[in-house]
């Protein structure tokens, strides 16, 4: 039969995905397998596309010490979302590896009997690490072991499926929690952004900069805020007009973000205010980037406008909050003078 004929991911996986298309029409009329229409988005292309689109880079885990229950699986997932890379793994505690080696893993569909680690077990290990959003978890459970789908959601599994069940309701399942992490993402960009000049705002920095902040202390790295301000700009506004005055801030905050390192933050602290949070950095280096910075916005034009920026620089400090004040009082301090960065 096709299925005891194929050798799975963690058993050997690199085989499976090139028989897979080949097989899966042969699959789909054995007994075993019940047929998936695709019935329940027909007519619904837009929102399909979207959401394959969402998943198109993400890869699929299934966590099953059954070989069958797992090529099954397996051959629906690929026939509804074609493109995606499924993994698979023998029990919980080859989960977890598989979770560290492929951080793409959005999908996982995990059993709840395995040898080694169950699926409750793993369902609470994964969540230590990851958010509901972060990786979707859909468990899976016996008829017979009623009592273990409501325990399975309340650690943390997002969604459950009672054995057996049919493709079309595992597809629907997926579709249904990709929906909904779809919205958080959509609901975050919109709490996180600024839209005048799409940098992140203040509330991403302070939740951000303060995961940030401790990461750095673990790795025993030294972090850097640069506060920077826009120098005379109400006099900008009330020159040229509010409209002008936008674009000004729009082009520092273009300056800003091409200067700065892939993991470091830039945000728009206030009206004409951004903050820079430069990861693994230490106080010169902050302030040649400020240097960098300053000289970049002075030699800038809009037009006919040219404007200067200040900017405070710290090192020093327990928490993000000292950080900000230290550099808020340098940034004070170049405020005497203006066009100028100044650091300790
Ligand atoms: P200083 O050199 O001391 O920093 O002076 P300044 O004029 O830059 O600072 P001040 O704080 O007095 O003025 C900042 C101005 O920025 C006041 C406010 O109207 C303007 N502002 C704040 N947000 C926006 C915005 O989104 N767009 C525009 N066009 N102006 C803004
Ligand atoms: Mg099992
Ligand atoms: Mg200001
Ligand atoms: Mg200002």
């Amino acid at each position: 039969n096709v299925i005891s004929s194929f050798s799975l991911s963690s058993w050997g996986t690199s085989k499976i995905n090139l028989s897979l298309e080949r097989a899966s029409s042969t699959a789909l009329k054995e007994k075993s397998l019940p047929t998936y229409k695709g019935a329940i988005i027909k007519g619904k292309t837009t929102i399909l596309k979207k959401l394959l689109k969402y998943i198109k880079d993400r890869s699929f885990l299934i966590v099953d010490d059954s070989k069958t229950a797992t090529l099954i699986n397996m051959l629906t997932l690929k026939k509804h979302y074609p493109n995606v890379k499924i993994i698979t793994a023998k029990n919980g505690v080859e989960g977890l590896e598989q979770l560290k080696n492929d951080r793409s893993i959005k999908l996982i569909l995990t059993d709840y009997e395995m040898p080694q680690m169950d699926g409750l077990q793993f369902i609470k290990k994964v969540r230590e690490k990851y958010s509901l959003d972060e990786k979707i978890i859909i468990a899976i459970s016996s008829a017979k072991e009623k009592d273990i789908s409501p325990t399975l959601l309340k650690v943390g599994a997002n969604d459950f499926l009672t054995k057996p069940f049919i493709a079309e309701e595992l597809i629907c399942r997926c579709d249904n929690n990709f929906k909904i992490s779809m919205l958080i993402d959509e609901v975050k960009e919109l709490a996180y952004r600024d839209s005048l000049t799409g940098l992140y705002n203040r509330r991403y920095f302070f939740d951000m900069a303060n995961k940030l902040f401790l990461t750095s202390l673990r790795n025993n790295r030294p972090v850097t805020i640069l506060m920077c301000d826009i120098d005379h700009f109400k006099k900008i506004n009330d020159t040229y007009g509010h409209q002008i005055g936008d674009s000004v801030i729009q082009k520092t905050a273009e300056i800003l973000q091409t200067n700065i390192r892939k993991n470091d933050i830039v945000a728009r602290y206030g009206g004409e205010e951004f903050v820079l949070f430069l990861y693994n950095c230490s106080v010169e280096n902050g302030i040649k980037v400020g240097e960098k910075i300053r000289k970049k916005i002075k030699n800038n034009r809009i037009g006919s406008i040219h404007y200067t920026i200040s900017i405070g620089v710290s090192s020093k400090g327990n928490n993000v909050e000292e950080l900000l004040k230290n550099a808020d009082d340098n940034l004070y301090k170049a405020k005497k003078t203006r066009d100028k960065v100044v650091g300790d």
